[in-house]
């Protein structure tokens, strides 16, 4: 493979069509996943027959609008009504490669090794290149980020270091020892090593970082590049891959080349024009996990119709804006109102909760109210933070307070963070 120029175009046929080729390429790709998903996936033909839809009345992306949408919200409930992928996936369950748990419980899959979830063009669009040591700053366990990042990165020749999460000192050690040269993860763990390297004369050859599964505000990025590392981002989620991505003349993220992605106007359903917010919904043209108008519940807006210097023709996304619903991303993972509800019910001791979520030097901070009788007790914070950070995969501090406290009725999740 040729050594890769900051920013460049991986694959020019995909990145650089022409409005009319995508439309025609997106369309191709739609109507032969919608054909494989009615053969193999049986929740969506049901789906599809619901709405009086036969695999043959979709010849392209004009039919698009007509096909029902699946919410992402509701695949617990249909993977426990039909396990273990709610009649959604696209092949047996032994022919995958991986199966993931993450919070929600939502059940995942990766389909083969390699790029298995399309990251490894937002990789090049950031700069990486072939030789490029990586950190993987993301989870391997049950959740499938470190795998997303780890195959991307693998499949541009780039050898791994599988960091994980946390352990700071650790991470930075390898990360310098090693010589990595990229890095992979959240923009918050960044910034912690890079602190800690200036910290503790750690010497630190960083040149290139992609992050994600957290907002990026631009006195982050701006810290980040200050030490030398220049910082894109992208986007994604664990079931559908990777949906848009920055590249070097930022202003906005261009949308994968081989993805639908559709920006739905929350109370119309109807595409919602570029500048005005909507529910990201997404179709992939993958055979083991065929997901047809899947509804991620992020909103978003399109940037207006612009060329990019960059030469890639796809539209951007201008950012993503927030949640549908009350799901709340900390320190990347979802957390949601209704799984705090679930595990503070195991205490007989607890009233009324709300959850404070703040940002203190780029890193976000949980903390739990959790009204009680008595907010003297020994041991029992602890006990609820355990139990709450076992369930939601996310570190987060207790604070007995008097019954009475918290509003009758207010916000479970209370997110004070100001992005700027
Ligand atoms: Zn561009």
């Amino acid at each position: 493979m040729a050594t890769l120029r900051p920013g460049s175009i991986l694959d020019p046929q995909l990145e650089c069509r022409t409005p009319d080729e995508r439309r025609a390429h997106l369309g191709a790709g739609l109507v032969v996943t919608v054909a494989h998903a009615w053969k193999h996936a049986p929740r969506f033909r049901r789906q599809l027959e619901a709405a009086g839809l036969k695999p043959g009345d979709v010849h392209g992306l004009r039919d698009l609008s007509r096909i029902p949408i699946t919410r992402k919200d509701a695949l617990p409930a249909f993977q426990a009504e039909e396990p273990p992928f709610g009649g959604l996936l696209g092949g047996d369950v032994a022919s995958m490669a991986r199966l993931f748990q993450s919070p929600g419980p939502i059940h995942d899959a990766q389909g083969s090794e390699g790029d298995y979830w399309r990251f490894r063009h937002a990789l090049a669009a950031a700069g990486f290149k072939k030789g490029d040591v990586v950190l993987v700053s993301a989870s391997y366990h049950l959740t499938p980020l470190g795998f997303i990042l780890d195959g991307a990165a693998r499949s541009l020749g780039c050898p791994v270091i599988p960091g994980g999460v946390g352990q700071t000192e650790l991470q930075l050690k390898a990360a310098s020892g090693l010589g990595a040269t990229a890095y992979l993860g959240t923009p918050s763990f960044l910034f912690q090593l890079l602190q800690k390297a200036r910290e503790g004369n750690v010497p630190l050859k960083l040149e290139v970082a992609h992050v994600l599964a957290e907002m990026l505000p631009e006195s982050l990025r701006s810290d980040i590049e200050s030490f030398g590392v220049r910082c894109l981002q992208g986007y994604g989620t664990a079931d559908l891959g990777c949906l848009a991505y920055e590249c070097v003349e930022k202003g906005g993220w261009h949308l994968h080349p081989e993805t639908i992605v559709e920006v739905l106007d929350l109370e119309t359903g109807k595409p919602a024009a570029p500048g005005q917010p909507g529910e990201i919904v997404a179709t992939i043209f993958d055979e083991a996990y065929p997901l047809v108008r899947f509804a991620t519940g992020d909103i978003g807006t399109l940037a207006p119709e612009q060329r990019c210097a960059c030469g890639r023709t796809a539209p951007k996304l201008a950012g993503l804006l927030g949640r549908v619903g009350d799901a709340v991303k900390v320190k990347g993972m979802f957390v949601r109102g209704g799984q705090m509800e679930a595990v503070l019910k195991k205490f007989p001791e607890a009233g009324r909760f709300r959850a404070l979520v703040t940002r203190e030097q780029h890193q976000d901070a949980l903390t739990y109210e959790v009204e009680v009788d008595n907010p003297g007790q020994q041991g029992l914070p602890e006990a609820m933070a355990d139990a709450l950070r076992e369930e939601l995969k996310v570190r987060g501090e207790v604070k007995l307070v008097a019954r009475g406290t918290l509003p009758e009725g207010g916000r479970k999740i209370d997110d004070r963070r100001v992005w700027k």
